[in-house]
């Protein structure tokens, strides 16, 4: 049964560890494509354009977007945020599991839109934990960090509108266990619909 690669969401707190988790399953498994967003915040330290992001102006985004050249767009801590459509049109054709890791606010629009899609949730152990993340990074100023633990509040609010919860705690495991929850949810009947339908029909000639 061969399948068109299924849409995965992946959002979580800032700092939940979602990066280093993506990284991880991606050199795991080969199945997977991670999207490369565009985004108006300036690169952190060690991020490379095309790399972590399209880091890209403000009137450059909008561009993209009256192209309608994005798939989900979002602003998030006074930055936009979006999906470029073409890669992930492609790499879906070509069977890859993609995977956007983006805010609440986009998985929600992606959901809306292609209802298929696997929405994840990743969560540290405790808040914290949380704050120790977004501080060990070293890379943002105290305010910076008092408006993302503020978010994570925010978007606390809508965990359950996501299939499941992913707690990051062990690296090994977390990934393992993400890695379950795809490969089970491609045997969804929604994510099967054309092999249902085909069954059906050739039932139907025994009637
Ligand atoms: P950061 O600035 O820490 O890299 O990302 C901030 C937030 O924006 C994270 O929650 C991240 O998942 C989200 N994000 C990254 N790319 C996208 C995107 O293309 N669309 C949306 N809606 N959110 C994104």
């Amino acid at each position: 049964m061969k399948h068109r690669g299924i849409l995965i969401v992946v959002s979580g707190f800032s700092g939940a560890g979602k990066g280093t988790l993506m990284k991880k399953l991606l050199e795991t498994y080969d199945n997977y494509a991670l999207s490369v967003s565009m985004t108006t915040r300036a690169p952190r330290q060690g991020e490379t354009d095309g790399k972590e992001y399209f880091f890209v102006t403000k009137e450059e985004f909008l561009k993209k977007v009256s192209q309608d050249g994005l798939i989900e767009h979002a602003e998030y801590c006074e930055n936009y945020y979006g999906t470029p459509r073409e890669y992930v049109e492609k790499q879906l054709e070509a069977g890859k599991d993609v995977i956007l890791e983006i805010e609440i606010q986009g998985a929600l629009k992606v959901k809306e839109k292609f209802p298929n899609t696997l929405l994840l949730f990743v969560m540290p152990p405790n808040a914290a934990e949380l704050e120790r993340r977004l501080r060990g990074r070293g890379t943002e100023d105290d305010e910076v960090i008092r408006k993302r633990m503020h978010r994570a509040q925010e978007e606390a609010e809508g965990i359950e509108k996501y299939d499941f919860i992913v707690v990051n705690d062990d690296l090994e495991r977390c990934v393992s266990q993400m890695h379950s929850m795809i490969s089970a949810a491609h045997y969804a009947p929604g994510r099967n619909k054309e092999f249902i339908d085909e069954i059906r029909k050739e039932l139907k000639s025994w009637s």
